[in-house]
Formats: structure tokens, C-alpha cells, sequence
């Protein structure tokens, strides 16, 4: 910026020169007019008030550019909303030091209404917060509000992570989890309760008789039974338990802190809770009902594979035993 008034410059020198030769008629020597001296004189200063003016605007515009650069940079390390947040008021603390600044939920901007400058930070579906800075010495607001944009914009950033982050482990029709995230967290379950000495229940859910739905009302309502299926099994368990699309019609979930009576009682009231709804797709309202199968940790076994392959085997007895029950390994 700053070459750029130094080039104006020039060309002002160069300007005046031309100004100077025409205005002297002179071929050779100098000989000016009192009266184009002054004239000569008048335009340098009009012409240098202006570089200058045009030097400072663009060394204010070159001390904005760097800080921004300096939110960019520290915003950019961070991906999860509130680590973006701390970066940010840490970055404008920093920057506006000795200013006192917070970011602070809307109900509590109350706090901050005398003495600070409030800017609203819009995060679009969550709630608003404000970046409230201390008037301690006049802040340049254009500059602040500019920052805050930018925080935006990581803000969006993040958002949009935490979203791709959460269709990439999450079934697209029935919105549980995916096998192979499943069994990544089943890895760290069964760790935990290694450490902690308690148990874990696998257990492996197989819809009755799934291909006479396709068969009789098409694909279409199949899999609109699979979704209802699925959302009567998420509401029949806690918090902390994991349901996971095994396969097709297949599921797979992890109870932990769940021994064998445990995981029956709950395989018996999620077989109830199938059993007795009416699931209604598009017109119809259909029943169905599932089996299931269990193997528990550590009783059952210490590894993955060998607790799957007896929940499945108690599964496959299930469906051999009449379907519509619960079996453990
Ligand atoms: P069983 O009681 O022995 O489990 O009988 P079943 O009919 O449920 O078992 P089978 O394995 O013969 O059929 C499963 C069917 O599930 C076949 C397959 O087309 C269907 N299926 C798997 N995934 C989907 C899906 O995402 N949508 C729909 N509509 N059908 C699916
Ligand atoms: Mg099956
Ligand atoms: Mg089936």
C-alpha cells in the first residue's frame, strides 16, 4: 500500500514537471512567473495532502488486513464450536489488550450492558451469543464487527464438520448408527469394562419373516417399517445403550453395565414393545415382530468375534425355536 502512494507520487513529480515546461513555455532554462510559482505550489500541496491522506487510508486498511489474518489463523486450528469460541476471544483479547471482552448466551447479556459494546455472534440453529467488549478506550466497531463475521464464518465451518461428521457413522434410512462405527465404540466399551470390572450385553435383533413385507406392500413400505422398527427399539433403551444397523434387517446393540438377567429383561421389552405396535406405513398398519439373541462380556467371551458369533448362534436358535423370542448364548 504503502509503495502505491510512493508510485502516486512519481507520477505527481512527473505530472507537475509536464505542468511546470507548458506553463514556463520555456525550451532550455528556468524562468517562472511569481504568479505560476505560486499556482505550482498550490496544486504540490493540494497533491500531497492527498498521497497522504491515501497513505493512511491504506496503512489502516493494511492494519485491519493483519488482523484479520490473525483471527483466520487462530480460528483455523480449531474445528469443534467451542474451541473456535475460546480461540476467538483469546485472539481478540490479545488484540485489544488491555480491553476486557467475553462471549456471552443471550439471557445473560443483561451482565454486560453498562460499559460494554455488545456484537451479536449468529450461529444459525443454536442460540445467539453476543461478543461483549469493555469500552475501556474507543474500539474501532466497523473493524470488531468485520472480526466477528469471521468468527462466523469458522463457526459455519465447524457446523458443517460436526455434520458430515455425523452422516458419515449414521445409517441413512433408519438413522442409527453404522457397523463399523458400532463396533468401533463396541472395542472401547469392552475395554472400559475390563478396566472397571462390569459387564457388557451384545445383543443381535433380526426381523421375523422382513422379506413378506417387500413381498406383499413393495420395497417402499418395507423400508418405511424398518424406520418404525427401529424408532420403537431407540425408545425402549437407555441413554448409554448403542443400536446399530447390522445388516438389511439386522441389528445389532450394546448394553453396557449389563449382565445376562439384564440383557434379557431388555430383550424381552424390546421384543414386547415390537410385538404391540401398530406400525403404520404410508395406508397400511401393519405387526411384526422380532428375535433376538444375546452373549454377554465377560461370560460369554472377551473377544468381539467370539461374542458376536454366539449372539448370532442364539439368534439362529431363535428363529429355529418358532421366532418372536429372546435367547441368550
Ligand atoms: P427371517 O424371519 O428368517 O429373518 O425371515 P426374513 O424374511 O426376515 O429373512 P430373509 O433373510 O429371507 O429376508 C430378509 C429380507 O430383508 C430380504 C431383503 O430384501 C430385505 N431387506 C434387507 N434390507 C432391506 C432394506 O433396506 N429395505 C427393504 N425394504 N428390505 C430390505
Ligand atoms: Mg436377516
Ligand atoms: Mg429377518
Amino acid at each position: 500500500m504503502f509503495i502505491l502512494g510512493l508510485l502516486l507520487e512519481g507520477v505527481l513529480f512527473l505530472f507537475l514537471a509536464y505542468r511546470f515546461r507548458k506553463s514556463s513555455g520555456a525550451s532550455g532554462g528556468i524562468s517562472l512567473a511569481a504568479s505560476s510559482k505560486r499556482e505550482l505550489l498550490g496544486l504540490l500541496e493540494e497533491r500531497l495532502e492527498y498521497v497522504q491522506e491515501l497513505n493512511v487510508k491504506h496503512a489502516r486498511l493494511s492494519d485491519t488486513e493483519l488482523t484479520l489474518y490473525e483471527v483466520t489463523k487462530s480460528l483455523s486450528k480449531f474445528i469443534e464450536t467451542q474451541d473456535v469460541l475460546n480461540a476467538f476471544r483469546e485472539t481478540m483479547y490479545n488484540l485489544l489488550h488491555p480491553a476486557d471482552c467475553a462471549i456471552v448466551d443471550e439471557e445473560l447479556c443483561g451482565n454486560y450492558r453498562g460499559g460494554y459494546s455488545l456484537f451479536k455472534i449468529n450461529i444459525s440453529g443454536e442460540k445467539t451469543k453476543y461478543f461483549a467488549i469493555k469500552d475501556s478506550k474507543p474500539i474501532e466497531r466497523v473493524k470488531v464487527a468485520i472480526m466477528v463475521n469471521q468468527l462466523e464464518l469458522f463457526l459455519k465451518r465447524s457446523r458443517l464438520y460436526a455434520e458430515i461428521q455425523r452422516l458419515s457413522i449414521t445409517d441413512g434410512l433408519t438413522a442409527c448408527f453404522v457397523r463399523r462405527y458400532f463396533l468401533e465404540r463396541l472395542k472401547q466399551e469392552i475395554q472400559r469394562s475390563e478396566r472397571n470390572n462390569l459387564s457388557l450385553a451384545l445383543l443381535l435383533i433380526d426381523v421375523d419373516n422382513f422379506k413378506s413385507f417387500n413381498d406383499t406392500y413393495g420395497h417402499i413400505t418395507g423400508d418405511a417399517v424398518l424406520k418404525e422398527v427401529v424408532k420403537i427399539l431407540q425408545s425402549s433403551l437407555r441413554q448409554i445403550d448403542m443400536c446399530s444397523r447390522y445388516g438389511g434387517e439386522e441389528f445389532c446393540i450394546m448394553l453396557p453395565s449389563t449382565n445376562r438377567d439384564g440383557a434379557l429383561l431388555a430383550g424381552e421389552r424390546l421384543r414386547a414393545n415390537v410385538q404391540e405396535a401398530r406400525i403404520k406405513a404410508f395406508n397400511e398398519t401393519l405387526k411384526c415382530t422380532i428375535s433376538v439373541g444375546l452373549a454377554v462380556f465377560p461370560d460369554d467371551g472377551r473377544q468381539i468375534s467370539g461374542l458376536l458369533d454366539k449372539a448370532d448362534k442364539a439368534l439362529y436358535r431363535a428363529k429355529a425355536g418358532g421366532r418372536n423370542r429372546v435367547l441368550a448364548a
